[in-house]
């Protein structure tokens, strides 16, 4: 599933090459074609994420929501589009380029109230700019749940996934398997503020790199990573090899019906 740098460079690739502009919608797949009929010829006004929830405005018409899921995928081309296939359930297109949404889980036709609501269900997002971790702080420090599974819940924090849990637990030396509750103030507070840089930073590279310049390969002089996540990382996916930092392997174990990743030496705290 993607983490929310993805979906807010989505927002980004929207707004770049669909705002202000008229825009052709149509549903070749058929599911959404009510609703692409009434956005069709209308401007995009404005596109934005809250977490992995992305959000196409169109002035009073509303907003299209759309949460791609495990399976969904949005893919940008030029202009002229090609002919679309069966499986498309939004195409945007304008004389500039087009975008193909493909296996969402959602993708809707909402009201202002009805987005407003689902920012409400949804924790502060590192990435938008008027959240801070004050919210989150304020379940997280009343918990017995694991603070990686606290952090994967979108209710609590919106955004962060399965990479950037493990990666900025691994840097702030935390066991994973730590109650919220037992999390001090400025403990939270240093991960919220390190989540928002590494997560700006993904934003921009549009991939996650989370090893700081004294860990990266060529200072270390280890081969970079392969994998097709791309960037460099502490723990993720690297099961059974040797930490970066200390050489202990890498363990991993299910929580919250994902793959963790952690080292048990630097991870004591
Ligand atoms: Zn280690």
């Amino acid at each position: 599933m993607p983490e929310g740098h993805t979906i807010h460079r989505l927002a980004e690739d929207h707004r770049e090459l669909f705002a202000g502009r008229p825009v052709r919608a149509s549903s070749p797949q058929g599911k959404f074609s009510d609703s692409a009929a009434l956005i069709d010829g209308r401007e995009l006004t404005s596109a934005e994420a809250h977490g992995k929830h992305l959000f196409l405005g169109f002035g009073a018409t509303g907003w299209v929501h759309i949460h791609l899921g495990l399976f969904g995928k949005l893919g940008f081309g030029d202009a002229p589009a090609p002919p679309p296939t069966a499986t498309v359930r939004l195409r945007l297109a304008n004389p500039r380029a087009y975008a193909d949404l493909r296996g969402p889980t959602t993708c809707a036709l909402i009201t202002d109230g009805e987005k407003a609501a689902i920012h409400e269900r949804l924790g502060p997002d590192p990435l938008r700019a008027a959240d801070d971790g004050e919210g989150a702080w304020e379940r997280i420090s009343r918990s017995r749940t694991s603070v990686a599974a606290l952090l994967m819940d979108q209710k609590v924090i919106a955004g962060v996934g399965n990479v950037y849990r493990a990666e900025v637990l691994f840097r702030h030396g935390i066991d994973p398997y730590r109650a919220g509750r037992d999390l001090t103030r400025s403990e939270w507070d240093a991960i919220w503020s390190d989540l928002v840089t590494l997560m700006r930073e993904g934003v921009r590279a549009n991939r996650i790199d989370t090893v700081r310049p004294d860990h990266l390969p060529e200072a270390m002089g280890r081969p970079p990573r392969v994998d097709d996540h791309g960037g460099e990382v502490y723990v993720y996916r690297r099961a059974a090899q040797p930490c970066h930092i200390c050489g202990t392997e890498i363990r991993t174990a299910d929580l919250a019906a994902r793959n963790l990743f952690w080292c048990p030496e630097c991870q004591r705290r």
